[in-house]
């Protein structure tokens, strides 16, 4: 093996070497070309190199680049909270910067807690959650992930906090049909609680889609006003964690829009500096704020780049690109071409097994026998070797996990920047199929 300084993902040697990208285009230093059918991990939303962003860096790279989050505040870091507080839902006026999607969690869950504790209730401490998750790689946020394969090496140092099973309706645990299944899967959120005793639950989080955990695993219609009113009726905050879904990606600049819920808290990450810049963040509604403001004034949270005013005037240029070209308004036409696409690969490949998603979030597990919804033995590695072929044929898709257990299972994400074109989506169907067929012809 060829020496490196780096620890590669993998530790391996096979990582081409990046050089450039364009639009949805990326090219390694061999001149290869891939269609970004992820967005990397579902983040580069607005494609790869757009000269506004660059333009917004050096703009701000002129005026300053990093000043301390208590001793200034910057034009850049206003602007981007007002922005955020113009796009989002309701009363989400508060912003608290951080620089990646678990450390927006670690925030969302630390004022929840502190929520409570400003109103004089000491005992609400424990943040519930949903097995089949992924909520960020830190302690809290591992905590909160119901992702058997990432917690496994740190389970004496988590919190039991995933308790519920997630809204998976390809393989129902009740073997209902929503929404006459009454949503049994949400309710078993109140019966978690009156075990555990509201008294010690500050809130309850979870993803709109479920994504890497369970490959786009999308709630039917009314599962969140249900999960709502549970949270509400018991004085549990409900906290969104829209760092996938998060500015667009699922045809609203909110997935909880679309479920008509509003969120007490949301973290956000990703797609909001849309790769171009590390931020993130953990919003608040007025009534989480009020009483930290009627009390210590500090959110008990921060890192030494949160609010870094490069960093905001990045997110600030990717938030105004997607309102100056009306790009979310069309997610949904394009997700759903592209759905329509893929669900013509079905019929032809019996190894794919169920197709969702939301917009351009959209999954597709891979099953031994579809009639049965049999899994691929773990040890066959199918995920691995679809994204592999994907990537030697000039695509790249996310690997997800089926949602079975977090570990079992296998399926992908397709998540292509929102500004893919149509003539691009049927190019990325196209390499897809081409990949689906070498698989194929592998297995036989
Ligand atoms: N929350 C969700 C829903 C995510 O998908 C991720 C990352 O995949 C995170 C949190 C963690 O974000 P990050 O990897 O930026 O720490």
């Amino acid at each position: 093996m060829e020496r490196t300084y780096l620890i590669k993902p993998s530790l391996d040697d096979t990582l081409p070497m990046i050089d450039y990208g364009k639009g949805v285009y990326l090219y390694d230093r061999e001149g290869k070309k891939y269609l970004d059918g992820a967005s990397g991990a579902v983040t580069a939303n607005i494609g790869h190199g757009v000269s506004e962003i660059l333009e917004a860096m050096q703009e701000q790279a002129k005026k300053i680049s990093f000043v301390y989050r208590s001793q200034f505040t910057s034009e850049a870091a206003e602007k981007l909270a007002e922005k955020i507080s113009s796009l989002t839902p309701g009363d989400l006026n508060w912003c608290f910067f951080v620089n990646s999607g678990s450390e927006a969690v670690e925030t969302a869950m630390k004022m929840a807690i502190q929520y409570w504790q400003e109103k004089g209730i000491q005992t609400k401490t424990k943040v519930l959650s949903r097995w089949v998750s992924y909520h960020g790689i830190t302690l809290g946020a591992l905590s909160l992930s119901g992702h058997t394969g990432r917690r496994a090496r740190f389970v004496p140092l988590l919190e039991d906090f995933p308790v519920i099973n997630p809204p998976y309706c390809y393989r129902c645990p009740y073997s209902l049909r929503a929404p006459s299944c009454g949503f049994l899967c949400a309710q078993e959120l109140e019966h978690a609680i009156k075990r555990i005793g509201a008294q010690h639950i500050a809130a309850f989080i979870a993803e709109p889609v479920i994504g890497a955990a369970g490959g786009a695993i999308t709630a039917p219609k009314d599962y969140f006003k249900v999960i709502k009113k549970i949270c509400d009726e018991n004085d549990i905050l409900f906290i969104a964690d829209e760092v996938m879904t998060g500015f667009g990606r699922t045809g609203s600049m909110l997935a909880m829009e679309q479920y008509e819920v509003i969120p007490d808290i949301v973290a956000l990450g990703k797609g909001m500096g849309a790769g171009y810049a590390p931020i993130a963040a953990a919003l608040a509604s007025e009534k989480v704020i009020e009483p930290i403001l009627a009390g210590t004034k500090v959110v008990m949270s921060g890192h030494t780049l949160s609010a870094n005013p490069q960093s905001c005037a990045v997110s600030l240029a990717v938030l105004e690109y997607l309102e100056k070209n009306k790009i979310v308004s069309e997610v949904e036409s394009k997700g759903e071409y592209l759905m329509n696409l893929l669900l013509q690969l079905k019929n032809q490949y019996s190894f794919i097994g169920d197709i969702r998603g939301k917009g351009l979030l959209l999954g597709i597990e891979f099953v031994e026998d579809a009639a049965n919804k049999t899994p691929f033995p773990r040890n066959a590695q199918i995920t691995q070797t679809i994204i592999a072929l994907a990537k030697e044929k000039g695509l790249l898709v996310y690997p997800a996990g089926a949602g079975i257990d977090g570990v079992n299972g296998d399926s992908i994400i397709v998540s292509p920047p929102l500004t893919i074109t149509k003539s691009e989506i049927e190019e990325l169907v196209s390499l897809l199929a081409e990949t689906f067929e070498g698989f194929s012809k592998q297995m036989k």
